[in-house]
Protein backbone atom coordinates (compact mmCIF):
# COMPACT_ATOMS: atom_id res chain seq x y z
CA UNK A 1 0.00 0.00 0.00
CA UNK A 2 1.02 3.46 -0.55
CA UNK A 3 2.39 5.51 2.31
CA UNK A 4 0.09 8.82 3.31
CA UNK A 5 0.98 12.01 1.73
CA UNK A 6 3.06 13.06 4.93
CA UNK A 7 5.26 10.35 5.24
CA UNK A 8 9.07 11.07 3.85
CA UNK A 9 9.91 9.27 0.32
CA UNK A 10 13.14 7.69 1.52
CA UNK A 11 16.18 7.30 -0.43
CA UNK A 12 15.75 4.24 -2.95
CA UNK A 13 12.31 5.11 -3.85
CA UNK A 14 11.44 6.38 -7.68
CA UNK A 15 10.98 9.94 -8.30
CA UNK A 16 9.19 10.84 -11.90
CA UNK A 17 10.11 13.78 -13.87
CA UNK A 18 7.69 15.46 -15.97
CA UNK A 19 10.12 16.58 -18.67
CA UNK A 20 13.17 16.45 -20.37
CA UNK A 21 15.23 19.35 -20.00
CA UNK A 22 18.47 20.45 -18.92
CA UNK A 23 16.53 21.28 -15.06
CA UNK A 24 15.50 17.96 -14.93
CA UNK A 25 18.76 16.68 -15.68
CA UNK A 26 20.42 18.78 -12.80
CA UNK A 27 17.44 17.69 -10.72
CA UNK A 28 18.30 14.09 -11.44
CA UNK A 29 21.80 14.31 -10.68
CA UNK A 30 21.13 15.62 -7.59
CA UNK A 31 18.40 12.49 -6.96
CA UNK A 32 20.83 9.91 -7.73
CA UNK A 33 23.38 11.20 -5.59
CA UNK A 34 20.31 11.14 -2.79
CA UNK A 35 20.38 7.51 -3.55
CA UNK A 36 16.94 7.90 -5.40
CA UNK A 37 15.65 6.04 -8.57
CA UNK A 38 14.60 8.55 -11.43
CA UNK A 39 12.20 8.05 -14.00
CA UNK A 40 11.31 10.70 -17.00
CA UNK A 41 8.94 11.23 -19.53
CA UNK A 42 9.04 13.41 -22.52
CA UNK A 43 7.91 13.63 -25.86
CA UNK A 44 11.55 12.74 -27.31
CA UNK A 45 14.32 10.10 -27.08
CA UNK A 46 17.63 10.59 -25.54
CA UNK A 47 17.00 13.55 -23.56
CA UNK A 48 19.36 15.71 -21.29
CA UNK A 49 17.14 14.47 -18.39
CA UNK A 50 16.64 10.62 -20.03
CA UNK A 51 20.71 10.44 -20.32
CA UNK A 52 20.56 10.55 -16.37
CA UNK A 53 17.65 9.15 -15.39
CA UNK A 54 17.54 5.48 -14.93
CA UNK A 55 14.03 4.79 -16.82
CA UNK A 56 13.02 7.13 -19.93
CA UNK A 57 9.79 7.27 -21.16
CA UNK A 58 9.07 8.67 -24.85
CA UNK A 59 5.54 9.94 -24.99
CA UNK A 60 2.99 13.06 -25.64
CA UNK A 61 1.96 14.60 -22.28
CA UNK A 62 -1.04 14.52 -23.94
CA UNK A 63 -1.03 10.73 -23.51
CA UNK A 64 -3.11 11.01 -20.36
CA UNK A 65 -2.93 6.71 -20.04
CA UNK A 66 0.74 7.07 -20.42
CA UNK A 67 0.75 9.37 -17.69
CA UNK A 68 -0.75 7.62 -15.67
CA UNK A 69 1.29 4.35 -16.23
CA UNK A 70 4.43 6.52 -15.98
CA UNK A 71 2.88 7.82 -12.37
CA UNK A 72 2.36 4.26 -10.95
CA UNK A 73 6.14 3.32 -11.13
CA UNK A 74 7.30 6.23 -9.14
CA UNK A 75 6.79 7.26 -5.38
CA UNK A 76 6.24 10.67 -5.97
CA UNK A 77 5.86 13.26 -9.26
CA UNK A 78 7.39 16.12 -10.15
CA UNK A 79 7.98 18.73 -13.16
CA UNK A 80 10.85 20.43 -14.86
CA UNK A 81 9.00 22.42 -17.61
CA UNK A 82 5.98 24.86 -16.57
CA UNK A 83 4.39 23.87 -20.33
CA UNK A 84 3.81 20.38 -19.41
CA UNK A 85 -0.37 20.54 -19.39
CA UNK A 86 -1.94 20.86 -16.23
CA UNK A 87 -3.51 17.89 -17.61
CA UNK A 88 -1.22 15.31 -17.30
CA UNK A 89 0.26 16.58 -13.58
CA UNK A 90 -3.71 16.01 -12.60
CA UNK A 91 -3.69 12.37 -14.71
CA UNK A 92 -0.75 11.98 -12.45
CA UNK A 93 -1.70 13.52 -9.65
CA UNK A 94 -4.56 10.33 -9.31
CA UNK A 95 -2.10 7.59 -8.83
CA UNK A 96 0.80 9.36 -7.06
CA UNK A 97 1.75 12.44 -5.06
CA UNK A 98 2.67 15.03 -7.37
CA UNK A 99 4.88 18.36 -6.15
CA UNK A 100 4.44 20.84 -6.88
CA UNK A 101 0.97 20.31 -7.70
CA UNK A 102 -1.17 20.44 -10.44
CA UNK A 103 -3.01 23.40 -9.57
CA UNK A 104 0.65 25.88 -8.97
CA UNK A 105 2.01 24.54 -12.76
CA UNK A 106 -1.86 25.88 -13.62
CA UNK A 107 -1.65 29.62 -12.57
CA UNK A 108 1.82 29.66 -13.29
CA UNK A 109 2.16 28.20 -16.74
CA UNK A 110 -0.73 31.35 -18.10
CA UNK A 111 -0.26 34.70 -17.39
CA UNK A 112 -3.74 35.77 -17.69
CA UNK A 113 -3.89 33.70 -14.38
CA UNK A 114 -1.16 34.62 -12.88
CA UNK A 115 -0.93 37.80 -12.98
CA UNK A 116 -5.03 37.42 -11.71
CA UNK A 117 -3.78 35.61 -8.78
CA UNK A 118 -0.61 38.03 -7.98
CA UNK A 119 -3.15 40.74 -8.00
CA UNK A 120 -6.15 39.66 -5.90
CA UNK A 121 -3.40 38.57 -3.44
CA UNK A 122 -1.49 41.86 -3.59
CA UNK A 123 1.57 41.04 -4.76
CA UNK A 124 2.65 44.05 -7.03
CA UNK A 125 2.87 43.69 -11.16
CA UNK A 126 3.53 46.11 -13.52
CA UNK A 127 0.09 47.28 -15.00
CA UNK A 128 -1.56 45.00 -17.26
CA UNK A 129 -4.97 44.27 -19.15
CA UNK A 130 -6.34 40.93 -20.60
CA UNK A 131 -6.66 41.49 -24.18
CA UNK A 132 -9.03 37.93 -25.51
CA UNK A 133 -10.87 39.74 -28.27
CA UNK A 134 -11.23 41.94 -30.26
CA UNK A 135 -13.02 44.43 -27.81
CA UNK A 136 -10.66 44.56 -24.97
CA UNK A 137 -7.93 46.02 -27.65
CA UNK A 138 -9.75 49.88 -26.60
CA UNK A 139 -9.63 49.12 -22.93
CA UNK A 140 -6.39 47.84 -22.88
CA UNK A 141 -4.84 51.12 -25.25
CA UNK A 142 -5.36 53.03 -21.63
CA UNK A 143 -2.32 50.94 -20.53
CA UNK A 144 -0.40 53.09 -22.83
CA UNK A 145 2.91 52.94 -24.62
CA UNK A 146 5.61 51.38 -24.74
CA UNK A 147 4.01 48.53 -23.89
CA UNK A 148 4.99 44.68 -24.29
CA UNK A 149 2.02 42.37 -25.62
CA UNK A 150 2.60 38.88 -24.25
CA UNK A 151 0.94 35.59 -25.38
CA UNK A 152 -1.05 34.14 -22.31
CA UNK A 153 0.08 30.57 -22.95
CA UNK A 154 2.91 29.01 -23.76
CA UNK A 155 5.70 32.00 -24.00
CA UNK A 156 9.40 31.75 -22.02
CA UNK A 157 13.05 33.49 -23.25
CA UNK A 158 10.75 36.46 -24.80
CA UNK A 159 8.75 34.22 -27.04
CA UNK A 160 5.29 35.56 -27.79
CA UNK A 161 6.09 38.57 -26.75
CA UNK A 162 6.00 41.80 -29.22
CA UNK A 163 6.58 45.37 -28.16
CA UNK A 164 4.18 48.25 -28.73
CA UNK A 165 5.30 51.30 -29.11
CA UNK A 166 2.10 53.52 -29.95
CA UNK A 167 -1.51 52.44 -29.43
CA UNK A 168 -2.27 52.45 -32.99
CA UNK A 169 0.03 49.62 -33.37
CA UNK A 170 -1.59 47.09 -30.46
CA UNK A 171 -4.04 45.79 -32.88
CA UNK A 172 -0.73 44.67 -35.64
CA UNK A 173 0.66 43.51 -32.18
CA UNK A 174 -2.42 41.29 -31.44
CA UNK A 175 -2.36 39.70 -34.95
CA UNK A 176 1.45 38.82 -34.95
CA UNK A 177 0.65 36.47 -31.67
CA UNK A 178 -2.20 34.82 -33.94
CA UNK A 179 -5.19 36.48 -31.83
CA UNK A 180 -4.45 34.10 -29.33
CA UNK A 181 -5.25 35.22 -25.74
CA UNK A 182 -2.47 37.74 -24.51
CA UNK A 183 -1.58 40.43 -21.69
CA UNK A 184 -0.48 43.80 -22.38
CA UNK A 185 1.85 44.87 -19.99
CA UNK A 186 3.29 48.53 -19.44
CA UNK A 187 7.12 48.54 -19.90
CA UNK A 188 8.98 49.23 -17.01
CA UNK A 189 11.77 51.04 -16.85
CA UNK A 190 14.18 48.86 -15.22
CA UNK A 191 16.87 49.31 -12.98
CA UNK A 192 17.50 45.56 -12.53
CA UNK A 193 16.06 42.17 -12.81
CA UNK A 194 16.80 39.77 -10.15
CA UNK A 195 15.01 36.66 -8.91
CA UNK A 196 14.45 34.42 -5.55
CA UNK A 197 14.36 30.95 -5.59
CA UNK A 198 12.76 29.48 -2.53
CA UNK A 199 12.17 25.87 -1.26
CA UNK A 200 8.84 25.38 1.14
CA UNK A 201 8.40 21.67 2.09
CA UNK A 202 5.26 19.37 2.87
CA UNK A 203 5.53 20.28 6.28
CA UNK A 204 5.24 24.01 5.34
CA UNK A 205 9.52 24.97 6.04
CA UNK A 206 10.57 28.25 4.08
CA UNK A 207 13.83 28.56 3.20
CA UNK A 208 15.87 30.81 0.17
CA UNK A 209 18.70 31.53 -1.70
CA UNK A 210 18.73 35.22 -1.43
CA UNK A 211 18.05 37.59 -4.67
CA UNK A 212 20.42 36.76 -7.70
CA UNK A 213 21.09 39.22 -10.17
CA UNK A 214 20.31 38.64 -13.81
CA UNK A 215 21.28 40.13 -16.78
CA UNK A 216 19.17 39.50 -20.03
CA UNK A 217 20.49 39.60 -23.73
CA UNK A 218 17.68 39.17 -26.74
CA UNK A 219 15.32 38.58 -23.82
CA UNK A 220 17.04 35.16 -22.71
CA UNK A 221 19.14 35.09 -19.19
CA UNK A 222 22.66 35.53 -20.18
CA UNK A 223 24.45 36.26 -16.85
CA UNK A 224 23.67 35.62 -12.88
CA UNK A 225 25.17 37.08 -10.26
CA UNK A 226 24.49 35.97 -6.39
CA UNK A 227 25.12 37.58 -3.80
CA UNK A 228 22.76 40.25 -5.41
CA UNK A 229 24.19 43.94 -4.84
CA UNK A 230 20.03 45.04 -4.26
CA UNK A 231 19.73 47.29 -1.49
CA UNK A 232 18.93 45.03 1.58
CA UNK A 233 14.97 46.66 1.93
CA UNK A 234 13.99 45.26 -1.19
CA UNK A 235 16.07 42.22 -0.99
CA UNK A 236 14.32 41.57 2.35
CA UNK A 237 10.98 42.76 0.55
CA UNK A 238 11.61 40.10 -2.54
CA UNK A 239 12.25 37.30 -0.25
CA UNK A 240 8.98 37.43 1.72
CA UNK A 241 6.86 38.11 -1.40
CA UNK A 242 8.59 34.94 -2.38
CA UNK A 243 7.73 33.35 0.90
CA UNK A 244 4.11 34.76 0.63
CA UNK A 245 3.59 33.34 -2.95
CA UNK A 246 4.72 29.83 -1.58
CA UNK A 247 2.22 29.98 1.33
CA UNK A 248 -0.76 31.24 -0.36
CA UNK A 249 -0.41 28.35 -3.34
CA UNK A 250 0.09 26.03 -0.47
CA UNK A 251 3.67 25.09 -2.71
CA UNK A 252 5.61 22.19 -2.14
CA UNK A 253 9.20 22.25 -4.15
CA UNK A 254 10.89 25.28 -5.67
CA UNK A 255 9.94 28.11 -6.98
CA UNK A 256 12.03 31.13 -8.69
CA UNK A 257 10.11 34.38 -8.95
CA UNK A 258 11.36 37.38 -11.33
CA UNK A 259 11.74 40.32 -10.14
CA UNK A 260 11.84 43.92 -11.97
CA UNK A 261 13.27 46.75 -9.70
CA UNK A 262 12.53 50.12 -11.30
CA UNK A 263 14.41 53.05 -11.32
CA UNK A 264 12.09 54.43 -9.04
CA UNK A 265 13.03 52.01 -6.31
CA UNK A 266 10.13 49.72 -7.13
CA UNK A 267 9.48 45.83 -6.65
CA UNK A 268 7.08 43.87 -9.34
CA UNK A 269 7.10 40.47 -9.86
CA UNK A 270 7.68 39.62 -13.61
CA UNK A 271 6.36 36.10 -13.34
CA UNK A 272 6.76 32.54 -11.47
CA UNK A 273 8.90 29.73 -12.26
CA UNK A 274 7.26 26.51 -10.36
CA UNK A 275 10.86 24.57 -10.56
CA UNK A 276 14.39 25.37 -10.09
CA UNK A 277 15.24 28.06 -12.61
CA UNK A 278 18.25 28.75 -15.19
CA UNK A 279 19.35 31.93 -12.44
CA UNK A 280 19.87 28.95 -9.67
CA UNK A 281 22.47 26.90 -11.63
CA UNK A 282 25.33 28.57 -9.83
CA UNK A 283 24.02 27.06 -6.54
CA UNK A 284 25.30 23.64 -7.54
CA UNK A 285 28.63 24.88 -7.47
CA UNK A 286 28.33 27.60 -4.77
CA UNK A 287 25.58 26.60 -2.13
CA UNK A 288 26.04 24.26 0.37
CA UNK A 289 23.20 22.84 -0.68
CA UNK A 290 21.73 23.29 -5.11
CA UNK A 291 18.66 24.07 -5.82
CA UNK A 292 18.44 20.96 -7.19
CA UNK A 293 18.92 18.98 -4.34
CA UNK A 294 16.31 21.22 -2.51
CA UNK A 295 13.97 20.34 -4.36
CA UNK A 296 13.93 16.39 -3.99
CA UNK A 297 14.35 17.45 -0.25
CA UNK A 298 11.31 19.52 -0.56
CA UNK A 299 8.86 16.96 -2.78
CA UNK A 300 10.52 13.39 -0.85
CA UNK A 301 9.62 15.89 2.51
CA UNK A 302 13.13 15.30 4.25
CA UNK A 303 14.72 18.43 6.23
CA UNK A 304 15.84 21.27 4.17
CA UNK A 305 19.30 21.73 3.35
CA UNK A 306 21.37 24.62 3.77
CA UNK A 307 21.33 27.50 0.87
CA UNK A 308 24.14 29.08 2.15
CA UNK A 309 26.55 30.68 -0.12
CA UNK A 310 30.01 29.85 0.19
CA UNK A 311 31.69 31.96 -2.30
CA UNK A 312 30.18 34.62 -4.23
CA UNK A 313 29.57 33.33 -7.83
CA UNK A 314 28.56 34.23 -11.44
CA UNK A 315 26.94 32.28 -14.36
CA UNK A 316 26.95 32.80 -17.87
CA UNK A 317 24.73 30.51 -20.05
CA UNK A 318 26.14 28.97 -23.27
CA UNK A 319 23.45 29.37 -26.30
CA UNK A 320 24.17 27.01 -29.52
CA UNK A 321 25.06 30.56 -31.17
CA UNK A 322 28.93 29.68 -29.78
CA UNK A 323 29.22 26.64 -31.98
CA UNK A 324 28.45 28.64 -34.99
CA UNK A 325 31.97 28.41 -36.05
CA UNK A 326 33.14 24.95 -34.67
CA UNK A 327 34.09 22.77 -31.40
CA UNK A 328 34.05 25.99 -28.39
CA UNK A 329 37.48 25.84 -26.81
CA UNK A 330 36.85 23.79 -23.65
CA UNK A 331 40.42 24.31 -22.67
CA UNK A 332 40.84 27.69 -23.14
CA UNK A 333 37.45 28.55 -20.73
CA UNK A 334 38.64 26.42 -18.31
CA UNK A 335 42.11 27.41 -18.03
CA UNK A 336 41.25 29.53 -14.88
CA UNK A 337 41.10 26.05 -12.06
CA UNK A 338 37.77 28.56 -10.20
CA UNK A 339 35.84 27.96 -13.73
CA UNK A 340 33.21 25.36 -13.86
CA UNK A 341 31.58 23.94 -17.16
CA UNK A 342 27.97 22.30 -17.45
CA UNK A 343 27.24 20.72 -20.37
CA UNK A 344 23.85 18.94 -20.82
CA UNK A 345 24.28 16.57 -23.31
CA UNK A 346 22.14 18.39 -26.48
CA UNK A 347 23.97 16.81 -29.93
CA UNK A 348 22.11 20.01 -31.92
CA UNK A 349 23.39 23.40 -31.04
CA UNK A 350 21.01 25.70 -32.60
CA UNK A 351 20.77 29.55 -32.27
CA UNK A 352 19.90 31.12 -28.85
CA UNK A 353 19.55 27.03 -27.50
CA UNK A 354 20.69 26.86 -23.81
CA UNK A 355 23.74 24.13 -24.40
CA UNK A 356 25.20 24.48 -21.07
CA UNK A 357 26.73 26.93 -19.06
CA UNK A 358 29.56 28.42 -16.82
CA UNK A 359 30.29 29.01 -13.33
CA UNK A 360 33.14 31.24 -11.67
CA UNK A 361 33.53 31.73 -8.24
CA UNK A 362 35.68 34.47 -6.60
CA UNK A 363 36.31 36.66 -3.90
CA UNK A 364 33.87 39.34 -4.95
CA UNK A 365 30.19 39.22 -7.44
CA UNK A 366 32.38 41.35 -9.15
CA UNK A 367 35.22 39.44 -9.77
CA UNK A 368 33.66 36.07 -10.25
CA UNK A 369 31.93 38.05 -12.78
CA UNK A 370 34.01 39.54 -15.04
CA UNK A 371 35.83 36.35 -14.64
CA UNK A 372 32.95 33.84 -16.01
CA UNK A 373 32.39 36.31 -19.01
CA UNK A 374 36.32 36.05 -20.11
CA UNK A 375 35.58 32.40 -19.76
CA UNK A 376 33.26 32.37 -22.14
CA UNK A 377 35.01 35.05 -24.72
CA UNK A 378 37.80 31.95 -24.34
CA UNK A 379 34.90 29.45 -25.76
CA UNK A 380 35.91 31.25 -29.22
CA UNK A 381 39.29 31.67 -29.18
CA UNK A 382 41.55 29.27 -31.83
CA UNK A 383 44.29 26.95 -30.48
CA UNK A 384 47.11 28.49 -29.23
CA UNK A 385 45.48 31.93 -29.10
P1 LIG B 1 9.44 37.34 -19.79
O1 LIG B 1 9.42 36.16 -20.73
O2 LIG B 1 8.09 37.92 -19.56
O3 LIG B 1 10.19 37.06 -18.52
O4 LIG B 1 10.31 38.48 -20.55
C1 LIG B 1 11.63 38.25 -20.93
C2 LIG B 1 12.46 39.50 -20.69
O5 LIG B 1 11.95 40.60 -21.46
C3 LIG B 1 12.45 39.99 -19.24
O6 LIG B 1 13.35 39.26 -18.44
C4 LIG B 1 12.83 41.45 -19.44
O7 LIG B 1 14.21 41.58 -19.70
C5 LIG B 1 12.09 41.84 -20.71
N1 LIG B 1 10.73 42.33 -20.35
C6 LIG B 1 9.60 41.59 -20.32
N2 LIG B 1 8.54 42.34 -19.92
C7 LIG B 1 9.00 43.58 -19.69
C8 LIG B 1 8.40 44.80 -19.24
N3 LIG B 1 7.08 44.89 -18.98
N4 LIG B 1 9.19 45.88 -19.10
C9 LIG B 1 10.53 45.81 -19.36
N5 LIG B 1 11.15 44.70 -19.80
C10 LIG B 1 10.41 43.58 -19.97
Amino acid sequence: MRPPMHDPILPGATIGVLGGGQLGRMFAMAARRLGYRVHTLAPEHDTPTGQIADVEIEASYEDLDAVRAFARRVDVVTFEFENVPAAAAEAAATVTPVRPSGSALEIAQHRTREKTFLVKHGFPTAAFAVVASERDLVAAAQIGCPAVLKTAALGYDGKGQVRVDETKALADAWRELGHREAVLEAFVDLEREMSVIGARGVDGAFSHFGPIDNDHRHHILDISVAPSTVAPMLSAQAVEATRAVMETLGYVGILCIEFFVTRNGALLINELAPRPHNSGHLTFDACRTSQFEQQVRAICGLPLGSPELLQPAAMANLLGDLWLDGTPNWQAALAHPAVKLHLYGKTDPRRGRKMGHLTALAATADDARGLVVQARDRLLARAGE
